[in-house]
């Protein structure tokens, strides 16, 4: 008899570790969730950008994962995400992972052949006229010029993602893994309406896609909060999961099938309608919140003092000299003001406490710095090049380090969103 296929549960938690360092840390939170009384699952998420990046090789992640399951006893399933993967990335994530993001957002805007946009018009006359999609106020109408125009915008990035998609199976075996279809890192938002028109097209490719990510209205910045209309993320957000329950029904997609937020952490002024969403239309979610857990680290190297903070200094001057290069990939998902960051003689002087005061995301906090923020956020790159110095010294801050992943991931983000505290 087959085996049914892997399925991701209803609620779960992309958390990326760029040094492979605090994996037990970011399980804790989620065994901290399973005692409040909600099932959390880990899933373990970094990208070939990250990689490249530091140097580092797709089956540590598994490793580091596998060591913390094993030793905290989890006994719920965790999986590891080939995160932002394309077709000319993925071959060296097949052995490790069981989760892969493949992430079609250079393909968007590039044309499809005009014979397939009209076939695709002709395919799907559901999407056509007034749609009546429960839980969607006013109901939508969808002209065929609308639709073809979408099509014309994303049927290419979804073929695309049919091709990725089958080269993973064919190696992996249908079933045997977890897809999402992310389209997050591109300028313009898509609509809920697109939405229901990119999924079906996904649904044409036969992709048994489980988590898809687009990108929503405002910025989602790297680190720090979400900047843009609540009130319109919050209708579009309700909006979309109706679409994707819509299209679980009309599509024959998965019936998990899930929103996949790529939150660039800490959105913490949109938690809460997401939570109440969530609620509201009984629907899962991923988020992925990755890249908090190293500037936790830099905060309990400087808040250790000494050789730490040394260390955070010189990583954070080092960042200024290097900012368009640290930067540039990040282009999307960041906003730094250059005159907002203090330079170098003036971090020299401060203590400790002053530095991770300013990293610290604390919006309450005068001397909370969203600039530092960001620039030590995609500052990584830097650790990676003083990497044994690094890590002895990330071992001799730990217990400080370690409480506050968990205490970050679990009361900031796990508290807010999937249990609405
Ligand atoms: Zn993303």
């Amino acid at each position: 008899m087959p085996s049914s296929p892997l399925k991701l549960g209803k609620y779960s938690l992309g958390v990326g570790d760029r040094f492979a360092q605090q994996a037990p840390a970011q399980l804790q939170a989620c065994v901290l969730a399973q005692r409040a009384g909600v099932e959390v699952i880990p899933v373990w998420n970094k990208s070939n950008r990250e990689h490249l990046i530091i140097g580092s090789e797709p089956s540590t992640v598994r490793a580091a994962a596998a060591a913390a399951v094993k030793a905290m006893n989890w006994n719920k399933p965790w999986h590891v995400d080939a995160d932002h993967i394309r077709l000319e990335t993925v071959d060296r994530f097949i052995p490790h992972s069981d989760f892969y993001t493949i992430d079609v957002a250079d393909s968007i805007g590039k044309p499809a052949a005009p014979e397939a946009v009209k076939a695709f018009a002709d395919r799907h006359p559901e999407l056509i006229g007034t749609l009546e999609i429960p839980g969607v106020q006013p109901s939508v109408k969808v002209t065929r010029e609308e639709v073809e125009r979408v099509a014309r915008k994303y049927l290419f990035a979804a073929q695309e993602a049919g091709v990725i998609y089958r080269h993973i199976a064919k190696v992996k075996g249908e079933g045997k893994f977890i897809t999402e279809v992310s389209m997050d890192e591109t300028d313009s938002p898509q609509t809920p309406t697109e939405l229901l028109i990119i999924l079906a097209a996904l649904a044409d490719e036969k992709i048994p896609l489980q988590t898809v990510a687009p990108k929503f209205t405002g910025r989602f910045n790297k680190g720090v909060d979400y900047v843009g209309d609540v009130a319109q993320f919050e209708r579009e957000f309700n909006d979309d999961l109706c679409v994707i329950a819509f299209a679980v029904k009309n599509c024959g997609l998965p019936e998990n099938l899930k929103l996949s937020v790529h939150s660039g952490s800490d959105k913490f002024s949109i938690y809460g309608p997401i939570h109440r969403a969530i609620k509201r239309h009984n629907a899962g979610l991923h988020v992925k919140t990755a890249g908090t857990t190293w500037l936790e680290e830099i905060i309990g190297l400087a808040e250790n003092g000494g050789e730490g903070l040394s260390l955070a200094k010189e990583i954070y001057n080092e960042a200024i000299a290097h900012m368009d290069e640290l930067c540039g990939p990040y282009a999307s998902v960041i906003d730094i003001d250059r005159q907002k960051l203090p330079d170098a003689a003036t971090v020299a002087k401060w203590t400790g406490p002053q530095f991770a005061v300013a990293v610290r995301h604390d919006p309450r906090c005068g001397d909370y710095n969203k600039h530092i923020r960001q620039l030590l956020h995609v500052g990584y790159k830097l650790a990676a090049h003083k990497l044994d110095r690094y890590l002895s010294l990330i071992q001799s801050s730990s217990g400080l380090i370690t409480s506050g992943v968990t205490h970050n991931l679990f009361d900031r983000h796990v508290k807010p969103i999937f249990l609405g505290e």
